[in-house]
């Protein structure tokens, strides 16, 4: 164990991650194996993940059919590239899947291998779109305050979260960022967005881009009339509707996509994650018939924009196995089951804890937000680090969870596999009652 840590400080450099901590503490946990709901480290602690991993091990850990789907596929054809006119089954049979069970008319799909590379797709494409439409000059990108779209070039720029492009003073032009509707409120937000419109001039948008549920930013439900005006907004102008359901999608909210709740169709969606539950790393970008149409009718040469894993035969084969079991094991419906059940214990423990704020929960898919006083909402300070003590205190409980602090917030966030039953969700309940009164008490002392 100290040999692996060791290593890890020496060689690893995590992703998101505080390089100084990791060399100061070394890795909190190294995890072995997974099943179920539950994670195990080479000490043989055994947690809860209550986050899925980063979201996204939607069927929960060790599922073999997976493993057998992708040994399969291995074992016939691992990889073959889809480049140019070449194919190949799986891709196919994916992407006729995707087509079937997104909403509405988004029916047609171009792959990638994250949800970094699925946003920085979808920009390039609805530049492409516009340049084929002959308004080349439509090049640019509204998105909100507190969104989170990756760390691609592009996706980073379109981030609403300065730290991801300070820390390299990285950004493309043409991202521009409107009020976000969780604190502002739908008025203020959607007035916010067309301000910036109006600044920037209509004919020059191409497209707006949100999250469904805006997960790094502190899992920020919007109002639910949201999106209706969102798309209302885009149609007035004539600018394309991006969402971006990397973490939303396959079953996060207890729908399929996460904007089926407000019966909005967007014209892109891009997905990574859920799609393979984190087995293999895969997305994609699913664009509305009328954009296909538009590239291919008018697109004379090369689409010039393909990964060399787009569409990868086993990642592929992989999603479908993965897609199947969510619906045979009525998976979408659990999230929302379970998400009521999660939602139910959060508003107890409100009840019962004095540092309890907002709770809420859309599907499996939650957050529970800690204040000083729950009644103004008046936050804590900073370097009291509260929701990181509450982290903490629920990984020794052995739950693993995760922690929302900038601009003061204290959010711990809730995203557990959608294959989670009642009795789980009661020790989680437990568990989490248990370390927020633990803080509570040391923040009393
Ligand atoms: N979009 C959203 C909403 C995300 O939450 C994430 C990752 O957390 C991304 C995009 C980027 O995906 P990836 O990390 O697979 O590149």
């Amino acid at each position: 164990m100290k040999q692996l840590i060791d290593l890890d400080k020496k060689h690893f450099i995590h992703p998101t991650s505080s390089i100084k901590q990791q060399q100061e503490q070394g890795a909190k946990s190294i995890i072995k194996e997974g099943d179920g709901i539950y994670l195990k480290d080479f000490n043989g602690k055994t947690f809860i993940d209550a986050m899925s991993s980063l979201w996204n091990v939607n069927i929960g850990h060790g599922r073999k059919e997976l493993a057998e789907a992708a040994k399969q596929q291995m074992e016939t054809l691992a990889f073959s590239s889809a480049f140019s006119t070449f194919s190949h089954e799986p891709a196919i049979q994916l992407a006729e899947k995707i087509a079937a069970i997104s909403p509405g008319n988004l029916n047609a799909v171009f792959f990638t291998s994250g949800g970094s590379e699925s946003n920085d797709s979808a920009f390039k494409l609805v530049r492409h779109f516009w340049k084929l439409k002959g308004e080349p000059q439509r090049n640019k990108i509204i998105a909100l305050k507190k969104g989170y779209h990756g760390v691609a070039s592009a996706s980073t720029s379109a981030t609403g979260i300065p730290e991801f492009w300070e820390m390299a003073d990285l950004t493309v032009p043409g991202f521009i960022h409107a009020e976000s509707p969780y604190e502002q409120g739908t008025e203020k937000s959607i007035r916010s967005i067309r301000e910036k419109i109006e600044s920037e001039g209509r004919e020059n948008i191409a497209a707006f881009i949100a999250e469904p549920v805006q997960g790094a930013g502190g899992v920020l439900i919007p109002p639910d009339d949201y999106f209706k005006e969102v798309r209302q907004l885009c149609d007035e102008y004539g600018i394309l509707f991006i969402a971006d359901e990397v973490i939303t999608g396959f079953g996060r909210t207890g729908k399929m996509f996460g904007l089926e709740h407000c019966g909005v169709v967007p014209d892109m969606m891009t997905f990574a994650k859920g799609v393979t539950s984190g087995y293999i790393p895969f997305g994609g970008v699913v664009v509305s018939d009328p954009i296909h149409n538009v590239l291919k009718e008018k697109s004379t040469g090369t689409l010039f924009h393909g990964f060399t894993y787009s569409g990868h035969p086993t990642a592929a084969a992989v999603a479908l196995k993965n897609i199947e079991i969510i619906e045979q094991e009525g998976l979408v419906a659990n999230s929302q089951a379970m998400g009521d059940e999660l939602l139910k214990g959060f508003k107890q423990m409100k009840q019962q804890l004095d540092i309890v704020g907002d709770v809420r929960t859309t599907g499996l898919l939650g957050a529970m937000e800690l204040v000083e006083d729950p009644e103004t909402n008046k936050r804590f300070s900073a370097d009291l680090k509260v929701a990181p003590e509450v982290i903490e205190a629920l990984h020794e409980r052995g739950v693993i969870c995760r922690a929302v602090t900038y601009e003061g917030t204290d959010i711990i966030c809730f995203a557990p596999p959608l294959i989670i039953n009642k009795t789980q969700i009661q020790t989680l309940l437990e568990k989490l009652h248990d370390a927020v009164l633990a803080v509570q008490k040391q923040l009393g002392d």
